[in-house]
């Protein structure tokens, strides 16, 4: 039946920046599909796990600050998944960091944490990651790009830079890895009311216009991408490669 090949029963996820925003609901979605979760954090707080053993699902917690991760480190903790769990299904690369500065004045430590965290340790753990599943005959990795994978932004000349870079790398690595089974495609969600975006949304002058190019006419919220990263995550998904799939409100239709 097609609704059995949304579920993701004995599978194991590991979820960056799950504590808060669109990567607690992400994983939250994925264990009431059935997952088991590994949550990487930087800052550990408790609600990812109490939803996600409510949801009667095992929790893994490791704390990690990504900025800091060696490729070692980041081997290591897929090794520790591996050892817990038996496997790794699934990698939601989410965690994430924006420095706002105009570009004449972006400062050279702010270029280099935007690139590390948003472009640089998701390829490095994504590499981690697709070891054992190619061993183990597959897996899913979803990268989080954002409307700037296709836009230029305002102020924000690193961050668009890096998530142009995973789009960009989403299409690489699937093309490598499609043969072995492994699914990379990336959700890009449009504006999203999370502490990311907070700024924006103080900001009068530029909530008003973002608001007013919505078609759906409202901010997104982070249980707009639940069932977008369960899809993709699924087998249901099983023949998409390298796809950017918008769950933006219409906003790059306008
Ligand atoms: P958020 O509320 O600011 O959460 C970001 C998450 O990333 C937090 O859990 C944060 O941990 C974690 N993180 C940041 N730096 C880290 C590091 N060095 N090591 C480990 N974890 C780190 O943002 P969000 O809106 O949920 O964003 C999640 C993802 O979606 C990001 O990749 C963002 O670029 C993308 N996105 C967001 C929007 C939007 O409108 N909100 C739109 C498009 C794309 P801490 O709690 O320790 O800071």
């Amino acid at each position: 039946m097609i609704l059995d090949q949304f579920k993701l029963d004995n599978r194991v996820a590991l979820v960056t920046g799950a504590s808060r925003g669109l990567g607690q609901a992400m994983a939250l979605a994925l264990a009431e599909a059935g997952a088991d979760i590994v949550a990487l954090d930087r800052t550990v707080r408790e609600g990812t796990e109490a939803a996600v053993t409510a949801a009667g699902r095992r929790f893994l917690q490791v704390q990690c600050d990504l900025r800091a991760a060696t490729a070692a480190d980041l081997n290591d903790i897929v090794g520790q998944v591996v050892a817990q769990f038996g496997r790794i299904d699934i990698l939601v690369n989410n965690a994430g960091i924006i420095r706002r500065s105009p570009a004449i004045d972006y400062s050279e430590s702010d270029w280099n944490d935007v690139i590390d965290v948003n472009l640089n340790k998701v390829f490095l753990l994504s590499q981690a990651a697709a070891r054992p599943m190619v061993q183990q005959g597959g897996g899913k990795i979803i990268n989080i790009a954002s409307m700037l994978s296709y836009q230029g932004g305002i102020t924000v000349s690193a961050y668009t830079a890096a998530k142009h870079g995973l789009a960009g790398l989403t299409r690489a690595l699937a093309n490598e890895w499609a043969s072995k089974n492994i699914n990379v495609n990336a959700i890009a969600p449009g504006y999203m009311a999370t502490d990311n975006t907070a700024p924006l949304r103080e900001d009068e002058n530029r909530a008003t216009s973002i608001l007013a190019r919505i078609p759906a006419a409202r901010w997104g919220t982070p249980e707009d991408l639940m069932g977008t990263v369960v899809f993709l995550a699924s087998d249901a998904a099983r023949y998409m490669h390298g796809s950017l799939v918008p769950v933006d409100g219409g906003w790059l239709n306008r």
